[in-house]
């Protein structure tokens, strides 16, 4: 297969890597999601809020503007029907100071006649009497003979001011002029106190205009009787509407605004709030938040890190040993994992049978290699083993040579056959006699060797000797009835400084001499 040279090799992540990994990334998406949410909730909340709070203050403030403007409209209605009656310079300077002191309703009071002359006037100075006026208070108070609110525009002294007049009739219905009350916007008097001064503790502000869009109220003083630009909410207003709106202001602001008309004039009041100011305190309210949560978050992290090490650790065990697998004694490589929950138990006992098996087999090969074919019993490269494995784990053991007595004559008499099936007889014989944990051997022909591990000379000397006899005793065995062995044995103890080698070439030497000195005896040598 080509390999693609523009592949990236990634190194290999391990799991408790990954779990971290994967808890981290999804605790902080979580976080960031649960941040973002709570902020645009609460940011919602806190926007409608305040377009309500700024609605209910405009509303309150048009309607007290309102309130204010009949009132007006009432005290300079009881001055006109007075001078009706009595249309004289006592009661006209009368009414004026009257209407001058009595509130501070108006900056300037005065009665004008029918011809747009002053009759009286709040100044005091006599001198103004008879005095003609053409501002447009005057022009419109006049034209109208009516009850009139006049727009705002600038007296002769350059005050914007706006003017709130009554037609005064005399009991025949004639027409006599006027009592005016004039309204200097932006100086201190009754209205100002209801545009002008609020209990915002922020950077909120009320601003009204009149019908042309004129500034009539706003907390830059210099704006006042300035027209205001593009505007939806004065659009609005206006057009006698009611509500709430964000809105960019003529200024380019991003603004919270509550509008409300004044219904007897059509001018509007415009509550608001600069969106910027409002959300604010909401980022440092977020911050201090995720302050506070951190110390928490950082727990849940760390937790997670540790059950994650948790649950990798007998994975990542496993997989190293899974490696080794068929080279550990299987005894204490596995077994000593621990698998704490259902995934890793099954792995480990997956792991276990394999490498059991593994081992069986292996056995199992062993065993057909070291084994002798005809006896079952071990041949010398087992034999070579089983002697490895004593000195190794420094196991004292008894070692019995043994051999057949006049074995030839058998195979002579009886033929290779019979030989053979004696031979099998014998290690049958032997195994009777022997423990499981005794090695037993055939050493080539008919000469065997048994390694008794963990006894003495003594007891090695009587394991032969009862082997012999029973050998000796058995009048009827497969092929040739009758048959004796000769044994030598001796004994090797790991405290010596001889190999087990040594002591089987002893054991042979004893042998020897049992044969030597008459056969079917078992002959002892010396201890090692
Ligand atoms: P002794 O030991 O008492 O001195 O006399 P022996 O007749 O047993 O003498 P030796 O040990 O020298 O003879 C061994 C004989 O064992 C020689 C051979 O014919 C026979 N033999 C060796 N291997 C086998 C075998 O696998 N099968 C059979 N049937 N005979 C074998
Ligand atoms: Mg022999
Ligand atoms: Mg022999």
């Amino acid at each position: 297969m080509k390999k693609n040279p523009l592949k990236l090799k990634l190194p290999i992540l391990n799991l408790g890597r990954l779990i971290v990994f994967l808890t981290i990334v999804t605790g902080l998406v979580m976080m960031i999601n649960t941040f973002i949410a709570s902020y645009q909730r609460q940011q919602v909340i806190l926007l409608e809020s305040r377009l309500e709070l700024n609605h209910a203050y405009a509303t309150k403030i048009a309607q007290s503007t309102d309130r204010f403007l009949a009132n007006a409209l009432q005290q300079l209605n009881v001055s006109a029907k007075r001078l009706g009656q009595q249309f004289n310079r006592q009661t006209q300077t009368e009414e004026v100071e009257r209407l001058y002191r009595q509130t501070n309703d108006f900056s300037a009071t005065g009665v004008i006649d029918n011809t747009g002359n002053l009759k009286a006037g709040s100044t005091g100075r006599s001198d103004v009497a008879g005095i003609p006026l053409n501002s447009t208070g005057v022009k419109l108070a006049l034209n109208r003979k009516a009850p009139t609110i006049s727009p705002p525009y600038h007296n002769h002294n350059g005050q914007l001011t706006i003017a709130i007049s009554q037609p005064i009739f005399d009991p025949q219905g004639n027409y006599l002029g006027f009592v005016s009350g004039a309204i200097y916007l932006g100086q201190a008097n009754s209205l100002d106190g209801i545009l002008g001064h609020h209990y915002y503790s922020d950077t909120s502000y009320v601003y009204a205009v009149d019908e042309q869009r004129r500034l009539l109220y706003h907390p830059a003083r210099e704006r006042l009787g300035s027209i205001v630009g593009e505007n939806k909410v004065i659009d609005l207003v206006l057009h006698g509407l009611t509500g709430s709106q964000r809105v960019i202001n003529s200024q380019g602001r991003d603004m919270l605004a509550g509008y409300a008309p004044v219904a007897a004039t059509g001018w509007g009041v415009v509550a608001q709030s600069p969106t910027g100011h409002i959300t604010e305190p909401l980022t440092s309210n977020m911050l201090d938040l995720i302050l506070d949560t951190s110390f928490p978050a950082l727990t849940i992290l760390i937790l997670a890190w540790w059950v994650s090490r948790l649950i990798a650790k007998p994975l990542t065990e496993l997989a190293i040993r899974a490696r080794e697998l068929h080279t550990t004694d299987p005894n204490h490589s596995l077994h000593s994992i621990r698998s704490w929950y259902f995934e890793a138990r099954q792995l480990k006992r997956a792991l276990m049978q394999s490498q059991a098996s593994f081992h069986h087999q292996i056995d199992k090969l062993n065993e057909t290699a070291q084994t002798d074919p005809l006896t079952g019993l071990l041949n010398r490269r087992g034999l070579a083993d089983a002697i490895n494995m004593l000195e190794q784990n420094e196991h004292a053991c008894g070692l019995i040579a043994i051999d057949i007595d006049h074995f030839k004559q058998v195979n002579d008499t009886y033929g290779h056959n019979t030989g053979d099936q004696v031979l099998k007889y014998l290690a049958d014989v032997m195994k009777k006699h022997s423990r499981q944990e005794d090695i037993l051997c055939r050493n080539g022909g008919e000469e065997f060797l048994m390694l008794l591990p963990d006894v003495t000379l003594d007891q090695t000397i009587q394991a032969a000797e009862r082997l012999r006899a029973f050998v000796a005793n058995q009048d009827n065995i497969p092929g040739c009835r009758r048959l004796t062995l000769s044994l030598g044995v001796t004994h090797w103890s790991p405290d010596s400084n001889e190999s087990i080698d040594t002591a089987l070439k002893q054991a042979d030497e004893a042998l020897y001499k049992a044969k030597e000195t008459g056969r079917n005896r078992v002959n002892a040598g010396y201890s090692l």
